[in-house]
């Protein structure tokens, strides 16, 4: 009896009365007796923000639109104004200067649209079909229609009779895979013009379900909640200020459960124009469901991982050296591995790096950092095509102290000296390229 009048309880401060026709949003409220699949630091109802789900480098996501119109066609959406949307959901995720999201953290969190589709073919990531039923978000469109998704964010458009969008679950239910995994957009309600007006014409509510999609829940979900237990009760989120009641409108100060309600969250109910941020927390909790539920839905720090400049001469093995590096641009990850390819077969090199980019003749070829150089000892020997690889490991020195030491928002050159006894150079070393690297915490 307890629990069911709990339910009623949740349901009654998790669901928002009626005050727009259409309901701002149609998200199933977590129930007091979910319990999620299994533990994590991003659960069904708890939450653990760790420092390693802090915004480092950036979790790219493949995005598929599905354009559902009518047999008519209405309901139809240009590529451009599906763009629109796309760079609102990086405005708001990233809180670029400039942009209406600039007030807000950013998430590290990018948006693309797909450019392969799940068989490997090119594509524009969107889809569009024509289906009276689907168009009212009936019957079960995404078995024909869904890309597979653990590795697509699947957003479909339609009529969405009940309200201005939903996604179908929780990822810690496990969603992530099944083929009903989505986000719902009324289509009038997409892009930088959206064509509903107010309260939802600037796209942001895509920005909400994705935020739902990424484990957040409302800000007014579970009422008060408690100050002492903020990260099991309430929305989970202890830098949100607890709030009764879901906010409509745009009012110039709102205030419940003894404290100002975070109405310029996300995840509350008012208009698209009063809607600028994510909490440093709620960040943490998205980037945490991403790695807990989600983890093939993004690529690590793919566009990050380093840039090559400068340029490579031939050595004793026929090619010029390459360097490039795995792992991610985070300190905080502490999992980068520097490699060198085309180097001299089984012959002793060194990895170093500097401050600034040079290019001057060098041994058999040329250096490519410049300023102050750091050597990472020990040498190494090569295999016997060339390759080598190191681990850096950024709590030891010279990374981790004095003035080699790379901190979060550095950039750092790297290049492969190595032995070349075989050169047809008098000096008998060459280098690899090299490779200029941003590092975030
Ligand atoms: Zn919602």
């Amino acid at each position: 009896m307890a629990r069911f009048s709990f339910a009623i309880l949740v349901f009654i401060l998790c669901t928002a009365s009626a005050e727009a026709q259409r309901e701002r949003c149609g998200t199933p409220e977590p129930t007091p007796t979910g319990a999620g699949v299994v533990p994590s630091d991003c659960g069904y109802w708890t939450n653990s923000p760790q420092p390693q789900y802090e915004p480092s480098c950036y979790y790219d996501v493949q995005v598929v639109f599905h354009v559902i119109q009518s047999n008519s066609g209405a309901g139809f959406l240009s590529a451009g104004t599906i763009q629109d949307q796309i760079d609102i959901l990086n405005e708001d995720f990233q809180a670029i200067p400039g942009s209406p999201g600039a007030p807000g953290t950013d998430s590290r969190i990018r948006f693309h649209l797909a450019t392969t589709d799940p068989s490997g073919n090119p594509t524009t990531g969107i889809t569009y079909s024509n289906n009276n039923n689907w168009f009212q978000d009936s019957g079960s469109y995404w078995n024909s229609l869904a890309w597979d998704t653990n590795r697509y964010l699947n957003i479909y458009t339609n009529e969405v009779p009940c309200c201005y969008g939903y996604v179908s679950d929780f990822p810690s239910q496990g969603i992530a895979g099944q083929a009903d995994d989505r986000v719902v957009l009324w289509w009038e309600a997409v892009g930088r013009q959206a064509t509903s007006g107010w309260p939802g014409n600037m796209g942001r509510t895509a920005t909400h379900e994705v935020g739902h999609y990424m484990g957040l829940y409302h800000t007014f979900c579970g009422g008060c909640g408690s100050a002492a237990a903020c990260d099991s009760t309430g929305d989970l989120i202890c830098d949100t200020n607890p709030q009764a009641n879901p906010n409509y409108g745009c009012a110039s100060s709102e205030t419940s459960c003894g404290s100002s309600d975070p109405y310029h969250n996300y995840m509350d109910y008012t208009d698209d124009v009063c809607l600028w941020e994510f909490t440093p927390e709620q960040v943490n909790r998205m980037r945490c469901t991403l790695t807990y539920w989600r983890p093939d839905l993004y690529e690590v720090c793919s566009s990050d991982l380093g840039t090559n400049f400068c340029t490579s001469v031939a050595n004793s093995s026929g090619s010029p050296a390459t360097i490039s590096v795995s792992g991610q641009a985070s300190i905080l990850a502490n999992d980068m591995t520097l490699s060198a390819a085309s180097s001299a077969i089984q012959t002793v090199g060194l990895f170093f790096y500097g401050a600034n980019q040079v290019q001057v003749p060098f041994g058999d070829g040329f250096r490519c950092v410049g300023g102050m150089l750091f050597r990472l000892p020990p040498p190494l020997s090569s295999d016997t095509s060339g390759a080598v690889q190191r681990a850096l490991d950024f709590t030891q020195s010279p990374l981790s102290s004095g003035p080699g030491e790379i901190q979060p928002g550095s950039t750092w050159n790297f290049q492969y000296w190595f032995r070349d006894p075989f050169g047809t150079g008098g000096a008998g070393f060459n280098l690899s390229d090299g490779l200029s690297i941003n590092f975030f915490p």
